[in-house]
């Protein structure tokens, strides 16, 4: 099925049939066009600015664009996610590490079409991209960002700096070839990175702000927040219902960790070590 990929040291092979990929751009905008047939309004470019408490209960929040008032207000905001629920009296256990990986020139023999592949023993995943092979890489210590330091526009920061993403792939490079042994030869054109938000425990923060009723956390996704979207979307919109939730969400309980500063150097540490074992 992959072509590209020596199998002759592996000691065993998981293959899950029903696993598969998707663009995660395509995936938001049906996402957003389904919500939008239900009736959602989007206020695209419009941000929050404070979140608004009144007898200790959540009523709505403060934006670029006027106050809102409602029942819940749910923090799904990213790399930007314990700001703003540190500006409301809550720091959340989360902290900005970069996510990248590298894609090969499109050629014949990585085989097309074929399953995504985590390789634990070198931390590193694959997947098809285009005739072209995706490479992910979990390196030993990620880049962690202050999410006080973030600017407000997305566009105008980058994770990387310098060339150190070329170190990366290099110090990968040895232990990936006994995989992919044409990795010596294989071009990389195309380098991608990004913020996801980690925790020290390498699992989401999910459920109701303690102390602040009113007030839901959607976010810590450990850079698996498009897989585990639809789930993650559900039970929240379930928590904000009042309705039970279908899955037990006490391990992603935003206090799990007791009190942090998700901006200090040593917590965030913890986060990008975090990232460091996910494909183990
Ligand atoms: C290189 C890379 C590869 C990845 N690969 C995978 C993968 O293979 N599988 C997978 O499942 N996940 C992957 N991820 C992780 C995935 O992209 C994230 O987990 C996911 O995007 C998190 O979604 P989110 O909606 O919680 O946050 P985001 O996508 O970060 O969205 C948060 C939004 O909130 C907005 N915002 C922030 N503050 C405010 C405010 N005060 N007011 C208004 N808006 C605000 C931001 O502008 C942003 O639009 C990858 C990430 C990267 C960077």
């Amino acid at each position: 099925m992959i072509p590209w990929l020596d199998l002759a040291s592996a000691r065993k092979i998981g293959f899950l049939p029903t696993d598969g990929y998707v663009d995660p751009y395509l995936l938001s905008m049906a996402y957003a066009r389904a919500a939008a047939a239900r009736g959602v309004k989007i206020r695209q470019n419009t941000g929050v600015t404070d979140v608004l408490a009144e007898h200790d209960r959540v009523i709505g929040v403060e934006t670029t664009a006027g106050r809102f008032e409602c029942e819940s207000v749910i923090d799904a905001a990213g790399a930007w996610a314990a700001l703003l629920s540190a500006q409301a009296g809550y720091p959340l256990p989360m902290a900005p590490v970069r996510s990248h990986y590298w894609i090969t020139k499109p050629d014949p023999s990585y085989g097309g079409d074929h399953p995504v592949i985590t390789m634990p023993d070198v931390g590193a995943y694959a997947r098809p991209d285009v005739g072209a092979i995706l490479l992910g890489i979990h390196e030993k210590y990620s880049a962690t960002f202050d999410a006080r330091e973030l600017p407000d526009d997305p566009a105008a920061f980058s994770p990387t700096v310098g060339e150190d993403h070329w170190d990366c792939l290099a110090e990968a490079a040895n232990g990936i070839a006994r995989l992919f042994p044409g990795i010596a030869k294989a071009q990389f054109p195309n380098y991608v990175a990004g913020l996801s938000t980690y925790t020290p425990d390498g699992k989401i923060v999910l459920g109701p702000v303690p102390g602040q009723p009113g007030f839901l956390v959607a976010s810590g996704c450990c850079g698996s927040g498009i897989v585990l979207s639809a789930g993650i979307g559900g039970t929240v919109a379930d928590l904000a219902l009042g309705r039970t939730p279908s899955i037990d969400i006490s391990p992603f309980r935003p206090d799990r960790f007791g009190p942090v500063d998700p901006f200090n150097g040593e917590f965030r540490g913890l986060c990008a070590a975090s990232r460091a074992n996910k494909s183990k």
